[in-house]
């Protein structure tokens, strides 16, 4: 992971718009990273659809999910989730959140989600489920209160990824490409469960294979080479090609790049 601030801060932007383009996030769900200097901060983005995320948008916060400069700008309501999680998890780097169409028949249907393919394993042996109502009864099931973050964090406990019920699910990593990693491969993971389950026999992967062929897909030439690769496709175009002036100098001169791509078109 980049230890510059302004590297990290570029470095979630386009965490944002992959994992909005490979259909983890949509207008809703978040991803965040800790802070590359100090481990009781975190970057999150202002309240935003995850697709049009620029590097302007990423916001300091303290572990208890408040800004560190007064914002001028609205908030993700759940950001306790991300502030709760990396209190509870030193080795935790990133957090997203989200509710993709993937998981969801899963966390409806309170049926667990489990590594049957290869990169599926990246999701490890088990996704614990949470259930908002269990602890806090009738909700709008957002989770706002620092002690329904808590409560989430302590169901997470030390796997990777929890699923929260009739909601969506929250991943973790301990570094911010590795996080989009799983996040991908989980989706993909639950699409196959899903259609195999509708050709009758299935199983997971046995443990053995779980732990081995999740230690693949944490290589860093696995996740350097898939982020490259949903890098590259990534829309050229769309809102965040017209960059505000005050744009920091790279992020111009991606989108000048952008902007002659669009026209040799
Ligand atoms: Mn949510």
């Amino acid at each position: 992971m980049p230890d510059k601030l302004n590297d990290v801060v570029e470095e979630l932007a386009l965490a944002n718009r992959i994992l909005a383009h490979e259909g983890v996030l949509d207008a809703f769900g978040h991803v965040s990273v800790r802070h590359p200097r100090d481990p009781g901060r975190y970057l999150l983005p202002r309240s935003r659809s995850p697709a049009l995320i620029e590097p302007d948008d990423i916001l300091e916060f303290t572990l208890d999910s408040e800004p560190v400069r007064p914002p001028k700008v609205h908030l993700y309501a759940e950001r306790v989730i991300h502030g709760c999680i990396y209190q509870a998890r030193s080795d935790v780097m990133a957090v997203c959140h989200h509710h993709a169409p993937a998981i969801m028949p899963f966390v409806i249907a309170g049926k667990p989600v489990m590594p049957v393919f290869h990169l599926g394993a990246a999701i490890g042996e088990e996704a614990p489920f949470w259930d908002q109502h269990d602890e806090f009864g009738d909700t709008n099931l957002l989770v706002v209160k620092p002690e329904e973050g808590q409560s989430l964090a302590r169901a997470l406990g030390r796997h990777s990824v929890v699923l929260m019920n009739r909601h969506g699910a929250t991943v973790v990593g301990n570094g911010l490409k590795g996080l989009v990693s799983r996040s991908i491969f989980m989706c993909q993971n639950a699409e196959y469960q899903l259609r195999a389950v509708t050709l009758g026999a299935w199983a997971p992967l046995h443990r053995g294979e779980i732990k081995l062929a999740g230690a693949l897909s944490a290589l860093p030439t696995v996740v350097t080479r898939t982020w490259e690769y949903w890098s590259a496709r990534v829309p050229s175009s769309g809102a965040h090609a017209s960059r505000p002036r005050s744009a920091p100098k790279v992020a111009r001169s991606a989108s000048r790049a952008r902007g002659k791509a669009k026209r040799r078109r």
